[in-house]
């Protein structure tokens, strides 16, 4: 699927009344054209034809990423297109979250006689299901974030800090083609690990320690999403039983990701095999990936309705935390095949003893 096909589905997507689509985020422009600059809009008519708009610092790298769309240079990108627009147009789409009050005056000042007509989530939703090419972008970024795993896991031993460990994640990831991570990593060792977004310390891993790794590779702007978690030493029984709970939560969940499922629907089933076993889910079961680390679908409740359809990717990550203790979080990212569901992150998913 080219850039031009994105934006031709955008101008079939637009609602009864609009004459063209006014974009106004970054990731969105991103999607629709190419364009990795920090500041521009897009303008998409409803037969596909579209206008970029950026600032002069990205004059030549538009021109190189975006060879096939108009290119128009201004300070203000967003009310420039509109301005353009209002000579023809009628009534323009624009995402009501992706404008602020100020841009919103300005778009305002600018309309003339337009009617602004609020959408929610148009391109959003087409972003939900990748092409082969984004498939393949979250494929290779999971690779690298399982070489990644297997690089730290020989780096684990008494004494390292969870800052050493983060850092460790980010250079081997770089080293093996990454752009950046993904986000933050978080590694938590012991009693953090049974806090679900921690930030790494200068805690030092101690014999008898949970050791949590949540952390992604980001490749050509896609974002790949893991977690594993593995123990320092001999594992305790609470150890064993608690990484064995969550494992198979995870499996179930995994094995529920099929086409025509609600992304709601997989969320209620962790939060009840949770459930069975006493504590609760603090957290949804999962998110889709690509563009963003977190993007719709989202496996949270009163989340999606509406179901997974073949080239969705997204991560089903269940964990139970036990405070002052330690946690465990099993997370993959899966791509939704028709038979079910594909992990692109391949780590082994035991109880590792490091
Ligand atoms: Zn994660
Ligand atoms: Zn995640």
């Amino acid at each position: 699927m080219t850039t031009g096909d994105r934006r031709r589905a955008v101008g079939a997507a637009l609602p009864a009344g609009t004459d063209a689509a006014l974009v106004t985020n970054l990731t969105n422009v991103r999607y629709l054209t190419g364009f990795t600059g920090s500041n521009a809009a897009l303008a998409v008519s409803r037969d596909g034809e579209a206008v970029l708009a950026t600032d002069g610092r990205y004059d030549e790298q538009a021109r190189a990423e975006v060879p096939d769309v108009a290119l128009q240079i201004t300070r203000t990108p967003a009310a420039d297109l509109l301005r353009t627009l209002a000579a023809s147009a009628r009534g323009v789409a624009i995402d009501r979250r992706h404008v602020t009050l100020a841009m919103l005056d300005d778009l305002a000042a600018a309309a003339g006689h337009v009617e602004l007509i609020r959408t929610d989530g148009l391109v959003e939703t087409l972003r939900m299901s990748k092409d082969d090419d984004e498939i393949a972008a979250l494929r290779e970024a999971c690779q690298i974030t399982d070489a990644a795993f297997t690089d730290v896991l020989a780096e684990l031993r008494p004494g390292k800090t969870e800052r050493e460990i983060s850092w460790r994640l980010l250079e081997s990831m770089r080293r093996c083609g990454a752009e950046d991570a993904a986000f933050d990593s978080i590694v938590a060792f012991g009693p953090n690990s049974a806090i679900p977004h921690h930030r790494p310390t200068d805690r030092q891993l101690e014999h008898g320690d949970l050791v949590k790794l949540d952390f992604g590779a980001l490749v050509r702007g896609y974002h790949a999403d893991m977690t594993r978690t593995v123990v320092c030493g001999r594992p305790s029984a609470w150890q064993q039983d608690l990484h064995a709970q969550v494992l198979s939560v995870q499996e179930r969940c995994r094995d529920a990701v099929t086409p025509g499922v609600a992304p709601v629907a997989l969320d209620e089933l962790a939060r009840r095999l949770i459930d069975e076993v006493g504590p609760t889910l603090v957290h949804g079961l999962g998110h889709g990936v690509g563009l963003e680390i977190h993007e719709r679908p989202f496996l949270v409740p009163n989340g999606d309705a509406a179901p997974l359809q073949t080239g969705m990717c997204v991560t089903i990550e269940p964990g139970i935390y036990l405070p002052g203790q330690g946690g465990v979080r099993i997370e993959d990212t899966v791509v939704v095949g028709s038979t079910g569901a594909e992990p692109l992150t391949q780590s082994s998913r035991e109880l590792v003893a490091v």
